[in-house]
């Protein structure tokens, strides 16, 4: 069945320069990328992404870290992969969450390590099911910044909406 997976490029495989190397790689995949974009990770959005963590000893660490604070590149590059089984797919690329552990030649085990702090550096993350992959989407990304219509939206009228246009 279709589906789709957040998948997102963290600060440390930024400042590593994987960026085409992750992307080759989840090419394998035969999914199709169906939105992308570069984004500083507020506090908010780094706290409601993690929250199933916000017990756990080194939850302080890690919103740094997805942040950009520990590599100073304070910007992720987030994007959607839709196809058959998409989040299985890209997890098998991604490798296991502790680099160490991860399969040598997945993503994880191939790039990631292990601070001195105890945090995971594994440079890519992608949601482990749909229904996560749904939560996580709807945190990240606007319903016009993805090419296809993954979940039902609505249209409003916004009013007093403050943005920028080009000047
Ligand atoms: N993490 C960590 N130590 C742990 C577990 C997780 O530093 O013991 C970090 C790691 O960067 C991981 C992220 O927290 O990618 C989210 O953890 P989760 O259990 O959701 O793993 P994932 O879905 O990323 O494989
Ligand atoms: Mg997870």
């Amino acid at each position: 069945m279709n589906q789709a997976a957040l998948v997102l490029i963290k600060p440390d495989g930024l400042k590593k320069s994987l960026t085409g190397n992750i992307l080759t790689r989840l090419s394998e995949t035969k999914l199709e990328i169906v939105a992308a974009k570069m984004v500083r990770v507020s506090k908010e959005l780094a706290e409601e992404h993690y929250k199933h963590l916000k017990d756990k000893p080194f939850f302080k660490d890690l919103i740094s870290y997805i942040r950009g604070e520990l590599h100073e590149r304070r910007k992720v590059m987030a994007m959607v992969y839709w196809g058959e089984d998409a989040s299985t797919k890209c997890r098998e690329l991604a490798g296991a969450t502790n680099p160490e552990e991860a399969e040598p030649t997945s993503i994880r085990g191939s790039y990631g390590r292990i601070t001195t702090a105890g945090v995971y550096e594994n440079v890519i993350h992608v949601s482990s099911n749909p229904e996560e992959a749904q939560r996580e989407i709807k945190l990240w990304f606007h319903p016009e910044e993805i090419i296809v219509d993954l979940y039902p939206a609505k249209e409003i009228v916004a009013r007093e909406y403050k943005r920028k246009v080009w000047a």
